[in-house]
């Protein structure tokens, strides 16, 4: 994925904000945060974001203006709306505006992530270097589509961005927790997820190969040819 994409959060309430920075920072974005809509105009213009998550309900401007404004200025950057305000009127208002989808809150960060790169995908086509390879394996970040000797592996979303992230930091042992914090965007959360899915992986890729997920007795697992 490209590593370097900008994101500008535009929310007022601090906790969501710092949740949804931190959560993209884990998964490579750079951020610059607005609590108000004249803020987010104001950055959107100097910081040239890549992608704008604008929450609807702002103390100031509210988000839809803020889309208004932006494509009234001429820019066009992707914008998903963050919003409390789930009626199909909101959504098709938010649509009709000029924003690229729609995110209703409460939102598993996870979901959200995965619309950020859906946004991104459908506004910037892949570039060759979206594709992580180890030994036999090649996962390709733009297309989701992952081969073993050239054999297409079907993986679940969450399966697919597991084995990212292990191919990413191939040759690490990573542990549980980590993987939980880069993969789940869990702080805290049962260590059983991560076993799980590892199994389903291998189940997946084993087959194909020789196993390339190893397990670090203790401490977590590690990717190697
Ligand atoms: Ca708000």
């Amino acid at each position: 994925m490209s590593e370097s994409r900008r994101i500008l959060v535009v929310e007022d309430e601090a906790n969501i904000r710092d949740l949804i920075e931190v959560a993209l920072r884990f998964h490579g974005f750079a951020t610059v945060t607005a609590e108000t809509g004249e803020k987010a105009l104001r950055l959107a213009d100097r910081k040239r974001p890549d992608l704008v998550l604008l929450d609807v309900m702002l103390p100031d401007v509210d988000g839809f203006e803020v889309c208004r404004r932006l494509r009234a200025d001429g820019n066009q950057v992707p914008v998903i709306f963050l919003t409390a305000r789930d009626t199909p009127s909101d959504t098709v208002t938010g649509l009709t505006l000029g924003g690229d989808d729609y995110v209703p809150k409460p939102f598993s960060i996870e979901a959200l992530i995965a619309r950020v790169r859906a946004v991104l995908r459908r506004a910037a086509p892949a570039a060759p270097d979206d594709v992580l390879r180890v030994g036999d394996l090649e996962l390709d970040e733009a297309q989701w589509t992952v081969r073993r000797g050239g054999v297409v592996v079907d993986l679940s979303p969450t399966e697919f961005r597991l084995l990212a992230y292990l191919m990413r930091n191939a040759g690490m042992v990573l542990s549980r927790s980590q993987l939980l914090a880069g993969v789940w965007g869990w702080d805290h959360g049962n260590p059983q997820v991560v076993e799980t899915y590892v199994s389903y992986l291998r189940r997946k890729l084993d087959p194909l190969g020789t196993p390339l997920i190893h397990t670090q007795r203790g401490v977590g697992y590690a990717l190697r040819p």
